[in-house]
């Protein structure tokens, strides 16, 4: 295999072009650092017409978020976005200074840089149900805050399956809407009756058959359509999808993760690892939104121009 190896020793590699990524290099671009930001693109919310919760941005569409951060990013010449997927990252030790090599599928380049920012995000596994997908992010949602409003006193639908904070999750979802149908899809969703009964006197539906499909037009749920045949009509949902690393950097590299799956940082992002750093929902995983994501992309920011600051300084 022929690699092009860039030039530059950049002071800085951000792995991700989500708000995390973004706005670290927001940040680092203002700090006159010299960054290369690596994105392919593929961002978590990518399925969702609108974005909801930032604010100045309530509403607004994924994609035109994107467009105005780099937009914004542009103002600053040491940034350098590429549109390209890192498939390795090699961390190397000279003299107790650590330098990182990325390696991505386009064009095979390797990049260089002095620190890394892992910003790559969370992807959402639904449960395995037929055409689940056709309307995740359409009229059934994974976060209340995010899309609940929208939703709010309609008949809407509640998937979940096995997870430890299934009972809360209704509870919460009960906030938006009281007519509630509860889908256990056949898991063993409840610790104890109490929840079950609890659920009953507030008057909501438990189902436990194994959803078979939706039925519905441009991603907006009718009908929930059972293994048994039966039908439930519904006008939208939620559902608690697992949620999994998109890169597996911080695996390879040797970084901590905490029980929830997410990368350990401080509060300046660094990781275990000297010279990686962490931010969004690759470390947060809950609360996920992209508010805190673009925060957590400033802490991290930070915490390199702190650490590399200080490293030129001392000499
Ligand atoms: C259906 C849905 C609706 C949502 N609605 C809202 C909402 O209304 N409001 C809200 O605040 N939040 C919402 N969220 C949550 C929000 O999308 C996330 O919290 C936020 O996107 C996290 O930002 P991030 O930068 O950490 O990750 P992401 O936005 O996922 O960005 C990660 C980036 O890394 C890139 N990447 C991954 N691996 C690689 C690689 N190997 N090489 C190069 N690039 C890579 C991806 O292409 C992506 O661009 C929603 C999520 C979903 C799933």
């Amino acid at each position: 295999m022929q690699l092009y190896r860039i030039d530059t020793l950049f002071d800085c590699a951000i792995i991700g072009g989500g708000p995390a990524g973004l706005n670290a290099a927001l940040i680092l671009g203002r700090a006159r650092r010299n960054v290369i930001l690596l994105d392919n693109d593929t961002p978590r919310n990518a399925v969702t017409q609108e974005s909801h919760g930032f604010i100045t941005r309530d509403g607004i569409k994924p994609k035109e978020f994107r467009e105005i951060a780099h937009k914004e990013l542009g103002r600053y010449p040491s940034l350098r976005y590429e549109k390209r997927e890192v498939v390795s990252v090699i961390k190397n030790n000279k003299n107790d200074k650590p330098s990182f090599e990325l390696l991505t599928s386009e064009n095979d380049e390797l990049y260089q840089s002095k620190t890394m920012i892992i910003a790559t995000g969370l992807k959402d596994v639904l449960p395995n149900i037929e055409n689940i997908s056709d309307y995740y992010g359409k009229s059934l949602f994974h976060c209340p805050y995010c899309d609940g409003y929208e939703l709010r006193d309609k008949p809407l639908v509640v998937i979940i399956g096995e997870q430890v904070q299934g009972f809360h999750f209704i509870q919460i979802i009960y906030n938006w809407s009281k007519d509630l149908v509860v889908c256990t899809n056949n898991g063993e969703a409840f610790q104890n009756s109490k929840q079950k009964t609890l659920l009953e006197n507030k008057g909501i539906k438990i189902i436990e058959n194994k959803i078979k499909n939706f039925e519905g037009k441009n991603g907006q749920i009718e009908k929930i359509v059972f293994e048994n045949g039966e039908k439930f009509l519904r006008k939208g949902g939620f559902v608690m999808p697992q949620l999994i690393q998109a890169s597996d950097f911080g695996k390879e590299l040797g970084c901590q993760y905490n029980p929830l799956g997410g990368i350990v940082v401080d509060s300046y992002g660094r990781t275990n690892i000297q010279g990686v750093y962490a931010a969004g929902d690759a470390s947060v995983i809950a609360p996920a939104k992209l508010i805190i994501a673009a925060a957590e992309g400033v802490r991290a920011a930070a915490g390199v121009n702190m650490d590399l600051t200080q490293e030129e300084f001392l000499g």
